[in-house]
């Protein structure tokens, strides 16, 4: 007998339809198997934006803790009702909040991360035959504040439970059948992976694939919890994150990942001096504006540009802030651009092999996709291109790089 920890995300739950079927599927499990099961459930789908709006009407910027108060109910909707549709098919179970549990966060609201969760109550009722259902996504401060883990937090949730029961394996259930080379709703002949190792999934994550939470891959590969995304609506192996092996090697890219929340700033004519980078980004950082690439112009008239990208919705803040920063510099202006996006392509295999970023930038060449800036790391490589083209690169990046299906 095992531990399971599912997880089952707002599409999984969206109707009551489907919250009766996923009760059905862990009654048939457990019934099959034997194992205990502790389930993780997101908020209905559109649950969370539909209170987002609501908040948006009453105040412009609404605080982050009352955020959290709002949000968090999302979650208790769904293990009330899947405790429900679990009572009413003769299968006892508990429902807990995440402040029930004991998940204890730290204070920073709307991306709060987990410190530690309390399992002893948990323990106790699977002992007992209970399915125990937990709310995703949320938790309490050790001064009994209601936090959430950030969008997608259902997934940390159920990484980090399985992490603390010592779980035999987390499942990600969803509504694709596992992870693909590509989000399938751009690239429709994206390829699902039978496996793909932690670091290149915290890659995707981190550059855009929003299949999983980027936190929960970092909580999977740093107490190896064996992690599976798998289709609540169609049986099959799903997708295992796991190390690296010697098959994988052999792919030279696994996997293309954009993110279409970004937006670009820059400033030009900067004096050329020690200090100015700091100068630029401290201020920003101050404003708790996250930043992603960097790019500076080597200078030639004892003058620089200074170039960076940041979340859409920081947009308007940091041009704001760059109009000081460029008075106060003497600078010679600020531009900025929030139609643009990112597109990576990710694989472990590219650390042993030559030509990769030449191949990719050819391969956009010929659709005449301008690229507006470049980063790369061991296992990445990322380019900043307008937002009107980031169909046609993805599209042909994959098939540039064999990853299409026959
Ligand atoms: P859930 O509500 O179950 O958490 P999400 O919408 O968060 O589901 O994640 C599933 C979606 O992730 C898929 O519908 C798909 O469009 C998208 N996605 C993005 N990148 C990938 C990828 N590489 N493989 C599979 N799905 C992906
Ligand atoms: N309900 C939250 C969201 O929509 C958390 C989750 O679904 O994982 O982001
Ligand atoms: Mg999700």
């Amino acid at each position: 007998m095992a531990l399971h920890v599912h997880k089952y995300g707002g599409t999984s739950v969206g109707t009551a339809d489907k919250i009766q079927s996923v009760a059905q599927k862990l009654v048939d499990e457990k019934n099959k198997t034997g194992n205990d099961l502790v389930v993780v459930v997101s908020a209905m789908s559109g649950e969370t934006n539909r209170m987002t709006d609501l908040a948006k009407q009453m105040q412009t910027a609404p605080s982050a803790k009352q955020m959290d108060v709002l949000l968090s109910t999302g979650e208790q909707v769904t293990i009330s009702l899947l405790c429900m549709a679990l009572e009413d098919l003769g299968q006892s179970a508990v429902s807990y909040t995440g402040s029930q549990v004991k998940i204890i966060t730290d204070d920073s609201h709307t991306k709060a991360r987990i410190e530690d969760i309390h399992t002893d109550k948990i323990n106790a009722d699977l002992a007992t035959g209970n399915i125990v259902v937990v709310a995703g996504f949320q938790g309490i401060t050790s001064e009994g504040a209601i936090t959430t883990l950030g969008r997608g937090g259902s997934d940390t949730t159920a990484v980090a439970l399985a992490a603390a029961l010592k779980a035999d394996e987390c499942r990600i259930y969803t509504d694709v059948d596992g992870v693909y080379t590509t989000d399938p709703r751009v690239e429709p002949k994206a390829r699902k992976l039978n496996k793909i190792t932690f670091e290149e999934m915290l890659e995707m994550a981190s550059l855009g694939s929003k299949i999983l939470q980027i936190r929960s891959v970092e909580f999977a590969g740093k107490y190896n919890v064996p992690l599976r995304v798998l289709s609540t609506f169609v049986d099959g192996e799903g997708t295992l994150i796991t190390y690296e092996d010697e098959e994988m090697e052999k792919a030279l890219i696994s996997g293309i990942a954009f993110n279409r929340d970004e937006a670009k700033v820059t400033l030009s004519g900067v004096p050329d001096m020690p200090g100015v980078a700091s100068a630029i980004l401290k201020p920003i950082s101050e404003a708790n504006i996250e930043i992603d690439m960097i790019v500076q112009n080597i200078a030639e008239d004892k003058t620089t540009d200074f170039t960076f990208t940041v979340h859409r919705n920081d947009y308007q803040k940091t041009m704001h802030i760059l109009q000081n920063i460029c008075t106060e510099l003497g600078a010679k202006k600020v531009d900025g651009d929030d139609k643009i996006v990112k597109v990576s392509i990710v694989g472990v295999g590219m650390r042993s092999h030559a030509g990769i970023a030449s191949q990719m930038f050819a391969t956009l060449a010929d659709e005449g996709i301008n690229i507006r800036m470049i980063s790369t790391s061991e296992i990445k490589i990322s380019v900043v291109v307008d937002e009107k083209y980031l169909e046609l690169a993805v599209r042909s990046l994959h098939e540039s790089f064999g990853l299409s299906q026959e």
